[in-house]
């Protein structure tokens, strides 16, 4: 079992507060990703569970156990970052094995453990290649199986895969999928990549000025963000907000439309994802502003009532800029924000 557990965790930096309050609980073998902007304090976070950082306050537990004053490697965890640190003047053979020859494993077991994981890692056929003549993808692979070969308990990975260009990118990701749900080890992976997060993780926690303001399953921040910020930062293009007018009665008036909203007297932000707007006879009369097209679909930015509103239509539709164009709102994907708080409504 290693389930983790963050307790009451802050970090200051002299003055700066980069991690403030931070509980945090991952299930084991979850996959967990920390997804936010540059800043948000990921790195710092995944630091302090690998035992690279200090925290001011709180608490680590890893399986059960308080890890917080145990220097990292007898915390049960292995580390690939992005910049791989493998070692340019060893095989990768040399490479996947290091750690395992540090422990002083017997050399046959040795040898099987490392063959096993370049397998799983389809790097068999680089085994005695040094790993300075390697491309970036395959040095990434070693660099994730150097980590697996240790068979650990928890893996943290921070941004493993943001050297690599688009197209290894999807594949090596495709493949850690994989390979981690078959090894059944815990995962934490940073990133900012929003597509990342949601293809990889089983939960996200969306982090925000040190803070965590979200930690739900994909499907749950995308549908359901708990605040304008994640509607905002997951989905690409961002959620739209409109400002509406409560009516009475849980009737709102959101540009020229009326829809039905929570039963609250005072005004909200009623929120549409662009794919959650279809043109149809009745629904908030836009001008088209910008048209671009993105293969199957294309994006319009237009303009409501003075504010900026975003839909991806079918790319079919043909449209220029001037254009009127009437969009209804899905209604049951419909969201509601409180401005004050900027947290969902029910
Ligand atoms: P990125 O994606 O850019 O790596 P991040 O979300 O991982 O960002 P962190 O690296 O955790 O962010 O940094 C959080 C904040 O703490 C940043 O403002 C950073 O400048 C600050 N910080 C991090 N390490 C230190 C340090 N050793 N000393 C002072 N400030 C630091």
């Amino acid at each position: 079992m290693a389930e983790i557990q963050i307790r009451n965790v802050a970090k200051q930096f002299g003055s700066y507060t980069a991690l403030r309050d931070i509980n945090l609980t991952i299930a084991d073998q979850e996959f967990m990703v920390l997804l936010g902007a540059s800043g948000c304090g990921k790195t710092t976070l995944l630091r302090i569970i690998a035992g690279l950082e200090t925290a001011t306050t709180g608490e680590v537990w890893i399986g059960g156990r308080r890890v917080d004053h145990l220097p990292p490697r007898d915390r049960g965890i292995a580390m690939v970052f992005q910049n791989y640190a493998v070692f340019p003047h060893l095989t990768v053979f040399e490479n996947i094995g290091f750690g395992l020859r540090m422990r002083r494993m017997a050399e046959t077991e040795l040898r099987q453990r490392v063959e096993r994981v370049a397998e799983l890692m389809h790097i068999e056929q680089l085994l005695k290649r040094y790993s300075g003549e390697l491309s970036g993808g395959q040095r990434q692979r070693v660099a994730v199986a150097r980590a697996l070969a240790m068979e650990p308990d928890v893996i943290l990975m921070d941004e493993p895969l943001s050297n690599l260009d688009a197209l290894l990118r999807l594949e090596m990701r495709t493949e850690l999928k994989g390979v981690l749900a078959e090894s059944r080890t815990t995962a934490i992976y940073v990133t900012h990549d929003q597509v990342e997060a949601m293809s990889l993780a089983d939960r996200i926690s969306v982090m925000h000025q040190g803070r965590i303001v979200q930690a739900a399953s994909p499907i749950e921040v995308y549908r359901n963000p708990a605040t304008e910020f994640v509607g905002g930062f997951i989905g690409n293009p961002p959620m739209n907000f409109l400002p509406a007018r409560p009516l009475g009665e849980g009737r709102w008036q959101v540009a020229g439309l009326v829809v039905d909203g929570p039963r609250l007297d005072k005004p909200l932000h009623f929120a549409i994802r662009p794919e959650d707007l279809r043109p149809a006879e009745n629904g908030l009369q836009a001008r088209v502003r910008v048209v671009e097209p993105l293969g199957a679909h294309v994006l319009v930015t237009c303009d409501v009532d003075g504010a900026m509103l975003r839909a991806v239509l079918d790319s079919d539709i043909s449209l220029n800029p001037g254009d009127r164009l009437t969009l209804a709102p899905q209604p049951d994907r419909i969201r509601w924000f409180d401005p004050e708080t900027t947290r969902a409504v029910h």
